[in-house]
């Protein structure tokens, strides 16, 4: 039943498109809960198995196999909602990461209410690949600090990632454009995202007293 479902916004975009950086931000708003997939990969210790499979793929720019995601994603989700983090009643989930392929999407089905996709799009993939690498050295990433990594994960995201989004409604896809300052790229990212939390979420942080239908 939709009720059971996550009721959940997607950050979607090529590697280096912002998806985390937005995603952040997003997350530290009340009735918004961001969970990037990566970042819990990225959690892992890496001498535990998941931790090890993790690094296996990731170093080589691949993606992690989909029955292994699927669960760590699960669990975590169970995990920030056991300790009260995420609260499905009242926060709109943003996830970043996730679902990556289309097997990933139909595996995420029957735990997912997608209302929206925020597609961030930059048409100069080599300026992308420039932040990756900057990123890599800020960051300590191994996955983008070779050259050859980070067009493998290029080539991932257009075979595998890009698909993705066909499977969802039209209706539902807003195409934002990455390229510019991040409080240019948020600010258009919430004229989206906003009417769809307020829509589907009373927000009693806001201070607005209850209507009497609702007392
Ligand atoms: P970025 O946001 O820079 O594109 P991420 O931090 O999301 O990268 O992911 C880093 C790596 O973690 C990926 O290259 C992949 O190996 C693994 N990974 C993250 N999310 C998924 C996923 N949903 N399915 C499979 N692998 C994933």
């Amino acid at each position: 039943m939709a009720t059971n479902r996550y009721q959940t916004i997607l950050l979607f975009g090529a590697p280096g498109a912002g998806k985390g950086t937005q995603g952040k931000i997003l997350g530290s708003i009340p009735g918004f809960y961001h969970l990037s997939c990566g970042e819990v990969f990225r959690t892992l210790d890496t001498t535990s198995d998941l931790g090890r499979v993790f690094m296996e793929y990731s170093s080589r720019g691949e993606l992690v196999p989909d029955d292994v995601t699927v669960k760590m994603w699960q669990q975590n989700m169970h995990a920030q909602t056991v300790l009260s983090r995420f609260k499905p009643h009242s926060d709109v989930l943003v996830l970043d990461g996730i679902p990556r392929n289309v097997s990933q999407a139909k595996l995420l089905e029957k735990h997912l209410d997608v209302l929206l996709i925020v597609h961030l799009i930059c048409s100069d993939k080599e300026r992308m690949i420039q932040r990756l690498r900057r990123r890599a050295l800020k960051e300590n990433r191994a996955d983008d600090a070779r050259e050859e990594v980070i067009r493998r994960r290029w080539e991932v995201y257009e075979r595998e990632t890009f698909p993705v989004l066909a499977h969802y409604p039209k209706s539902i896809i807003r195409d934002v454009d990455a390229v510019g300052s991040p409080g240019r790229v948020l600010q258009h990212i919430l004229e989206q995202v906003v009417p769809v939390q307020e829509s589907h979420f009373n927000n009693p942080v806001t201070g607005e007293p209850e209507t009497p239908e609702k007392r």
